[in-house]
């Protein structure tokens, strides 16, 4: 099992003071093409994102610290509002992490790291079972924020080669098969590409059905 320790956040939303498990250990193994951790002791990234049970709003423990903008909240307030919060709701791992998705944007975060967050939804919907269905929407809403991402140059041009390894990974997933091949094809535009990801990309590649 992961590790957890119990701390108090207070919501920025509706200033609730709540008690939250902090994860503080796990253990990880190998990892899926797209980069979903096979954890060994248990998946601990619905525990990353913490649920206000008086609101519904959802985010990471720096959220809780950092959301301090009163036109954010405000924003982020009449968002929650439409969601039909029941107090002391409780979410899955795919939820929180759709959830925490969808408030980022009205947080102001950038296109990165709402991709990511849509990202990991995929990954805690195929541990938890979900429908198909269910992970290909994630994915989709991944792929528009990776994109804009790149439109906006907010990768470092270190993190360009496994930007578009991920995004031919997940065009695939999604059976895209010229835009899997337009971004795993990209890794040959760069010097240096670290060896492993050139044989994953070359494994990828070659799963692609037409
Ligand atoms: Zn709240």
């Amino acid at each position: 099992m992961p590790e957890y320790e119990t701390k108090t956040l207070t919501c920025p939303c509706c200033e609730l003071g709540f008690e939250t498990q902090l994860v503080v250990g796990y253990q990880v193994g190998e990892k899926d093409a797209d980069f979903c951790p096979r954890y060994t002791d248990g998946n601990p990234l619905p525990q990353f994102l913490h649920v206000c049970p008086g609101c519904g709003f959802v985010g990471f423990e720096a959220d809780y610290r950092n959301l301090k903008d009163a036109a954010r909240i405000r924003k982020v307030i009449d968002l929650l509002a439409g969601l039909h919060w029941q107090e002391g709701q409780t979410l899955g791992g795919a939820e929180r992490y759709r959830r925490a998705a969808l408030i980022a944007t009205y947080c102001g975060k950038r296109s990165a790291e709402v991709a990511d967050l849509y990202l990991q939804a995929t990954w805690c919907s195929r541990m938890e079972g979900e429908p198909d269905d269910d992970q290909k929407q994630a994915r989709r809403k991944a792929v528009k924020y990776f994109e804009l991402a790149l439109s906006a140059n907010e990768f470092s041009p270190d993190d360009m080669p496994v930007v578009h390894y991920l995004l031919g990974e997940l065009h695939r997933r999604l059976g895209d098969a010229a835009k899997a091949r337009t971004h795993f094809d990209k890794l040959d535009e760069f010097k240096d590409v670290d060896k492993w990801l050139i044989e994953w990309r070359d494994k990828q590649r070659a799963q692609i059905t037409d």
